[in-house]
């Protein structure tokens, strides 16, 4: 094993013991994409810190395009920031060599929104399954051994019956199951959930849920939640982390960000939620109320949400609001008037 010893904590200064699983800090990503105006830069993920402590539950909301699946792929570390670091256990991901590398993938997993795209359709579950073992030399069972196909069937509710079946010959909702038993397989710590019930019916998607809950406490995972559906977001996550425009505007425990949003943007989000729960065009309709989302190539001067700001003022539209403290309870947010803005909407 490569040993980096600039990169650990220096002796006598051992990290914190409150230091999180997974931690992000100045996170930035920008993609170089092709427009009609020529090459351009496009920053998907701006400056995001973020932290998930071990059997924690942190979510990250907002709408289509705002950085939630870079942000997924860039704490996978399947994705090398252009700025920031990632760590999980106090080390930095991306400065591990190759072998290091391939110990922390089975420590990381994610389920993402599409079974269908995931798993092979070819191989049966009973193969999905055995693949992650496979893939990193590990033997299935015993001691030490990774989970085996009967215990990982059990763990998400599925009966062995399902084991010789393809994905084609599942709903899915137990295609969604085996996509989680596979990310299962090699005991990890954390979990990136993408939209991971998005695409499931309502009544599928809250035995899912349900399912991603109880392993969470009974194998005292960490998950990262990455979803467009607050409702679920407030039902799962212990923090909350609200994205616009590759920023983190506001974030804090779930239930203070919901019952008192300080963030405008938060607070027009959560105002189309119960929209959201009869409808999902809705919800679409009242949050673009405000206007539509600015391109991540167009970024706007001073607050990334004055543009559709009820409130902005010509401070808003040249100073950056920072994420500071708001209140008590660890909620931040950046928002010049955070502690005054009455409601939105
Ligand atoms: P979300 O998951 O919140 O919908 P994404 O993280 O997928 O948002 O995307 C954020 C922004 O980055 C979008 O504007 C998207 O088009 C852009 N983007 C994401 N991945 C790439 C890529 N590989 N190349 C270029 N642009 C990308
Ligand atoms: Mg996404």
């Amino acid at each position: 094993m490569t040993e980096r010893p600039a990169e650990t904590a220096p002796a006598g200064h051992p990290a914190a013991p409150a230091e999180p699983l997974v931690r992000a800090a100045g996170l930035t990503k920008r993609y170089t994409v092709r427009t009609r105006a020529g090459r351009r830069a496009l920053t998907a993920v701006d400056r995001v810190d973020l932290a998930v402590g071990a059997g924690r539950i942190v979510a990250v909301v907002g709408e289509s395009g705002c950085g939630k699946s870079t942000t997924g792929r860039l704490l996978l570390a399947l994705e090398r920031p252009s700025e920031g670091t990632v760590t999980v256990g106090g080390r930095d991901v991306n400065r591990l060599g190759t072998r290091e590398l391939r110990l922390l993938r089975r420590d990381i997993q994610p389920v993402f929104q599409d079974p269908y795209d995931s798993l092979n359709g070819r191989m049966t579950v009973a193969r999905i399954l055995s693949e992650p073992a496979r893939v990193h030399g590990i033997t299935q069972g015993g001691p030490g051994g990774a989970r085996t196909v009967a215990e990982l069937l059990d763990l998400v509710g599925l009966g062995s019956a399902y084991a010789e079946r393809h994905p084609h010959e599942l709903s899915g909702g137990q295609r969604q199951r085996v996509a989680i038993a596979r990310a299962l397989a090699l005991d990890p710590t954390f979990v990136v959930c993408d939209e991971a019930v998005s695409a499931l019916d309502v009544s599928v998607q809250a035995q899912v849920i349900n399912l991603l809950s109880r392993l969470q406490r009974e194998l005292g995972l960490a998950y990262l939640f990455i979803s467009h559906d607050l409702a679920l977001v407030r039902y799962l996550a212990h923090e909350t982390a609200v994205m616009y425009l590759g920023r983190v505007v506001e974030q804090g425990p779930t239930e203070t960000l919901f019952a008192d949003p300080r963030h405008p943007y938060t607070q027009l989000l959560l105002a189309a939620v119960p929209r959201a729960r009869a409808r999902r065009e809705d919800r679409r309709r009242a949050v673009a109320a405000a206007g539509d989302l600015p391109s991540p190539l167009e970024r706007p001067t001073g607050c990334v949400f004055q543009a559709r700001c009820p409130l902005a003022t010509d401070r808003c539209r040249t100073e950056e609001p920072a994420l500071r403290k708001v209140g008590a309870g660890g909620r931040g947010a950046a928002c010049h008037y955070a502690e005054t803005a009455e409601a939105v909407a």
